[in-house]
Parts: structure tokens; C-alpha cells; sequence
């Protein structure tokens, strides 16, 4: 039994702390094929790089697809899907805790992925990142890991105030619900002004020396409103709340400085900048995230483990027991490196330009009312059709092959308090082209002769 102990003591060790801090038993040899020429994705050569997404070369009901559903989830580009099958077939093998050369060499792309994802959102030294399965993990590690208690009393209490926006998807709400029910904390909602926006004045109005978090999202998934939130952030976190910032929405198109933010957390998912599914990140300060309860407890996330206790590894490890998603890390690094490439601004004003196309042109057809028509360009219009059903106008666009996610958005509160219902929405990407928009439009237009 002791022997048993000893040896899962050594083999947790192996597997604890920073591995890109230990020294590597072997020089870190690269069995990945021969590089294929570097690829130069451009804006300007829309063809070209929608001939790097093989899924949008396909039709629909016998027209082209015009993948029009990106705020869901996003295609994924040729260099992605090479650099993932590349460690499938080279490299794969589990990570920190083997001596051989295949363990240490995944575990250098794995750690290679994560200062590359790093860079992406300009963390500095004082910030850390933890590859989770996706937003939804991530943020439920946060509001589950500050409501729980592991080897520190949990940070929420009785009588602490937790502010979330309306505006959240279900994912930035749910896990606070859950976390103010463990906790005894307090849930409040900042909610828009008249004409829809978050207000700091507002937000002032809510914060009180119980606020403990403050949760917000960058973009709203459902209207595609993107919230002063440098404003509010810098508000909370100077009221002393720590700061949560959803950015699934936002990663992939404007993308942030995560330097330059007020922010204390922030969650994002590979497969809507362009990754693979199954894999996410949760990233902040260090301090704030050392804060958290872990939420899976295992092998790699310990340091020191008795039959009856365990010592917790450092972070990122702390936050990451079991075996992670190793290859859709690789994908989500290689994803940043394409958008890199493609240079974020241009990418955020070819978006705005497709959504600005379709705001225009929707609303010039009768009984369509644009939602946050009005908002700072994002890449996403969501819409309703007086007297048309999401769901029936979304099915007549898929027989022309047009693309488009109906319903609550994951956000159902928030479209309750706008008193919409379910809408429309068409989100848009970088192979996205005004052909696709007039597409739509005119979709949109045949739709509502033959449902009205
Ligand atoms: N937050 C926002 C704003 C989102 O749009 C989504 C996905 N629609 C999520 C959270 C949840 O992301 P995931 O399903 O990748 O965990």
C-alpha cells in the first residue's frame, strides 16, 4: 500500500507545475512533416481564402452555402486542420507526466499553444491561462471556483452581491444563479436604458461595498450590442469587485487587450475564432484566478497526494486536472495565427461592413425591425419579421442555402426584457462576402411575401 502511495506521490510529481519551467530530458525534436508553404490569407482575395474553408464549397438545396451562422460557431480554415492532424499524427501522446520523447514533445506544443494564445489577447506577466473545454467551462469554473471552498474558504458569502447584465448568454448567467445559491450571495441585474444601452451611470447605481463580481459580456451573443464594457469594468473593478468579461463574441473579430483591461477574468471558445470544438480559455490575473476553487479535482492539478489529502499544483495546472484537449489547444493556436495574419482591424471592419449592408437593407423591408440596429459595428443583426416565426423564415433560407440561427439565442432573459420573443439572426466572418448579405436580403424579402 505504502509502495502504491510512494509511486503515485512520484508519478503526481512528474506531472505537477509549469512544464515549459522543467528541464526537458530530451532537446525537443520536431517530427512534423515537411513545412508546407507559408500561406498568406488576405481580404482582398475572397476566393482564395474561402478556398481554405473546403465546408463552405458545398450547396445547399442545390444553391451555394452562405454560412451565415458564425456567432455559433465558425468554419474551420485548411492551416488549422493541418496543424491539428500534424500533432495527430507525429506527437500525440499525454502530457507532463511522461519521461519519453513523444510525452515531452506534446507537452511543448501544448505549452507552445498556450504563450501563443497568450500573445493573442496580450496577456502580461501578471496574467495566467487555462485551457477549459469552452466558455461555458470557463465560466463556470470562475462562478463555481469563488462559491465553493477547496484549500481556501470560498470568496462569496452570505450577504455579497454578485451584478451580471441582461444582456448575457445563459452561460454568464446560469453558473452566477448557481454560484448566489451556494454562496447566499445576492444576484442583481444591470439592465439597459431606454434606447437599450448600458449606462455607467447605471451600473453605479448598482455597485455597493458587497459587490464581490461583476459579470459582463463584450458582445450580446443574441443582438450582436457591444457595451461600453471598458467603461463598466473599470467601474466595478475600482468599486473593488473582481471582473468577469465574456468575450466569446469578440475573440475572433476586434479581439481586446487583455493589458489594457480592468479585468479580472476572461472566457473564450476555439470553435468561434475559426479552432476546433471541445476547447476554450479562461485567462486573468494570476492573484484572481489563484482565488478560484478547482472544479476538477485528478491527476496533473495536484502536487502532492496522500491517501487522505492532496496539495494542489500551481497554476495553470491547479485549474486543469485530467487529461486536456492537447490537439485542440494546437488547433486554437494555430486559429490565432490566422486571424493574426489577417490582421484583427481589417477583419473587424470587413464584418462591420457586412453588418452594416444587412442592417441597411433589413430594414428597409416591411415590417423587419432590426435589434440594436443602432449599436457600435459588430458582426452580428438580429432581427423579427412582424407576424413571421424565426424558426419558418430560418427553414425558407435554408432551402435557398442560406444559413442563419432563429430562436432565444441562449439569451432568453434578455429578449424577454426587450419584449421581442425569438429572433433572426445572421452573424458574420471573415469569408463571409456582400453577395452572401444580398443573399440574404433578398432571402429575406421572398420569405416574408410567402409567410405573410
Ligand atoms: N457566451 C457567449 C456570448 C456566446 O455567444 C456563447 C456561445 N453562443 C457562449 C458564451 C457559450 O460558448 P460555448 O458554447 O462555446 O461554451
Amino acid at each position: 500500500m505504502t509502495d502504491a502511495i510512494d509511486g503515485l506521490k512520484m508519478r503526481e510529481r512528474n506531472g505537477a507545475g509549469d512544464a515549459a519551467a522543467r528541464p526537458s530530458a530530451y532537446a525537443p525534436q520536431s517530427a512534423q512533416p515537411p513545412q508546407q508553404p507559408e500561406l498568406h490569407p488576405s481580404l482582398e482575395q475572397p476566393d482564395a481564402l474561402r478556398a481554405l474553408f473546403p465546408v463552405l464549397a458545398q450547396t445547399i438545396n442545390g444553391a451555394p452555402l452562405a454560412y451565415l451562422d458564425n456567432a455559433a460557431t465558425t468554419q474551420v480554415p485548411l492551416p488549422v486542420l493541418d496543424a491539428i492532424r500534424a500533432f495527430e499524427e507525429h506527437d500525440r501522446a499525454n502530457i507532463h507526466r511522461g519521461v519519453h520523447t513523444l510525452s515531452q514533445r506534446a507537452t511543448d506544443i501544448f505549452e507552445a499553444a498556450r504563450s501563443a494564445l497568450k500573445r493573442f489577447i496580450h496577456a502580461g506577466a501578471q496574467h495566467e491561462l487555462v485551457f477549459t473545454s469552452g466558455t461555458t467551462e470557463s465560466l463556470n469554473l470562475v462562478a463555481h471556483g469563488l462559491s465553493d471552498s477547496a484549500d481556501a474558504p470560498a470568496l462569496l458569502r452570505p450577504g455579497d452581491e454578485i451584478v451580471v447584465s441582461i444582456f448575457e448568454h445563459h452561460a454568464n448567467l446560469v453558473p452566477w444563479q448557481q454560484a448566489a445559491r451556494r454562496s447566499g450571495a445576492r444576484l442583481r441585474l444591470l439592465l439597459p436604458d431606454a434606447q437599450g444601452r448600458l449606462r455607467p451611470n447605471d451600473l453605479a447605481g448598482l455597485l455597493t461595498p458587497r459587490t464581490r463580481v461583476f459579470a459582463l459580456t463584450a458582445c450580446a451573443n443574441a443582438t450582436g450590442y457591444r457595451p461600453p464594457y471598458e467603461a463598466l469594468l473599470s467601474m466595478a473593478a475600482d468599486a473593488g469587485a473582481l471582473t468577469v468579461l465574456d468575450a466569446a463574441q469578440t475573440v475572433a473579430h476586434g479581439g481586446f487587450d487583455l493589458s489594457a483591461l480592468p479585468c479580472d477574468f476572461v472566457a473564450f471558445s476555439g470553435h468561434k475564432m475559426y479552432g476546433p470544438m471541445g476547447i476554450g480559455v479562461l485567462a486573468g490575473r494570476r492573484d484572481a484566478l489563484q482565488r478560484l476553487a478547482p472544479l476538477r479535482f485528478g491527476g496533473d492539478m495536484v502536487q502532492w497526494v496522500t491517501a487522505d489529502t492532496a496539495v494542489f499544483a500551481e497554476l495553470p495546472a491547479r485549474l486543469e486536472g485530467g487529461t486536456p484537449n492537447v490537439g485542440g489547444a494546437v488547433g486554437m493556436a494555430a486559429a490565432a495565427r490566422f486571424i493574426e495574419a489577417l490582421g484583427r482591424d481589417r477583419l473587424e471592419a470587413h464584418e462591420a461592413g457586412l453588418r452594416t449592408r444587412a442592417v441597411e437593407g433589413l430594414s428597409r423591408i416591411a415590417g423587419v425591425r432590426v435589434i440594436a440596429a443602432d449599436s457600435a459595428p459588430t458582426a452580428i443583426a438580429s432581427f423579427t419579421v412582424d407576424g413571421v416565426h424565426p424558426h419558418d423564415l430560418g427553414t425558407l433560407l435554408d432551402e435557398q442555402g442560406i444559413a442563419v440561427r432563429t430562436g432565444h439565442h441562449c439569451a432568453q432573459p434578455l429578449l424577454d426584457h426587450l419584449g421581442c420573443g425569438p429572433t433572426t439572426r445572421a452573424s458574420f466572418a471573415m469569408y463571409n462576402t456582400a453577395d452572401e448579405v444580398d443573399r440574404l436580403l433578398a432571402g429575406v424579402a421572398r420569405a416574408v411575401k410567402i409567410l405573410r
